[in-house]
């Protein structure tokens, strides 16, 4: 399993592929995979797309 987070809205989900649209803001978002891969994210998004927001 896959964490994916839209990068409209920021929902989180988790499965193999991300859907094509967002079941909770209903737009075809691009879903960015917020899964840790390294040992020293301490379970944050390390996607740029990510962390470049807010
Ligand atoms: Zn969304």
């Amino acid at each position: 399993m896959v964490s994916w987070i839209c990068d409209k809205c920021g929902y989180n989900m988790e499965a193999d592929t991300p859907p094509e649209k967002c079941p909770s803001c209903k737009k075809e978002c691009s879903f960015v995979d917020n899964s840790c891969y390294t040992p020293d994210c301490a379970g944050k998004p390390t996607d740029p797309r990510i962390t470049g927001k807010e």
